[in-house]
């Protein structure tokens, strides 16, 4: 099991914005967290990751609990936050080089991962602009070849595709399902499309609390994902 949580919640004040959640995520699973804004997702991303801890409950990582572990945790995740926050006024490459010192990657393993990154995420031909010159999509590349550029076990991208437009979409979206190929996956959207077009699994939450659970073609074939989701944001 790559992520084992057992009756996550996560209290703001009175407010419940996770609810006693139990989830399992297997290696290799490509799972789309699929709610309106407001559910929770960013907030069991963020718990995940280790940036913020849980009311109650058990979240384990690789096995490791995010107690005790924390560092380790985050050396073996790859994490795009909501927000992607970028060094507008670095290069591109320079922003790469300098994300993975930070992970310690030194000399020619530094310099090959930085490019190997850059080929993947289709940086290459703007490579040499500083990061507050470009667009939304390619900003978004950036955010995930910083998020890969380790090599993580795990990746956890928090709607990676909001703000993008038609093109930028379907590209990202391939980079991300070529990426869950070799490693597990864990991306939030509140749009449905999305988890059918790069998922394996779906989980939809609502009011901090997982609703729906199953396996896109499941979901698909009942049209049970669409039901629910439209049940969900209709407010029923
Ligand atoms: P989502 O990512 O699904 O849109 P969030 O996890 O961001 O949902 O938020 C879940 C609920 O918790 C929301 O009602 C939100 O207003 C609330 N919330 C999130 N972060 C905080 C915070 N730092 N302080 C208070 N309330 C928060
Ligand atoms: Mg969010």
């Amino acid at each position: 099991m790559t992520i084992d949580i057992k009756n996550l919640t996560k209290l703001y004040a009175n407010q419940r914005a996770l609810d006693d959640v139990s989830l399992s995520i297997n290696e290799g699973e490509i799972v789309g967290l699929l709610g309106p804004n407001g559910a929770g997702k960013s907030t069991m991303m963020k718990i995940i990751t280790c940036f913020i801890p849980p009311t109650s409950g058990e979240v384990k990582v690789c096995g490791l609990d995010i107690f005790d572990e924390p560092l380790q945790i985050r050396s073996l995740i790859g994490y795009l936050p909501e927000q992607n926050p970028l060094y507008l006024d670095m290069y591109v490459r320079e922003s790469l080089m300098f994300i993975a010192g930070l992970h310690k990657i030194r000399g020619k393993e530094k310099k090959q991962r930085v490019e190997q990154m850059i080929e993947t995420v289709g940086l290459t031909k703007e490579v040499n602009k500083k990061i507050g010159a470009l667009s939304k999509g390619y900003r978004q590349r950036v955010g995930l070849a910083q998020a890969m550029i380790h090599d993580p076990k795990v990746l956890i991208l928090d709607e990676p595709t909001t703000g993008l437009d038609p093109n930028q979409l379907v590209e990202i979206r391939q980079i991300i399902k070529q990426m869950g190929k070799k490693k597990t996956v864990i991306l939030s959207t509140h749009i449905m499309q999305e988890v059918e077009a790069v998922c394996s699994r779906a989980v939809i939450i609502n009011n901090g609390k997982i609703v729906a659970d199953d396996t896109i073609e499941h979901l698909a074939l009942e049209g049970s994902l669409e039901k629910t989701f439209r049940d969900i944001t209709m407010g029923i």
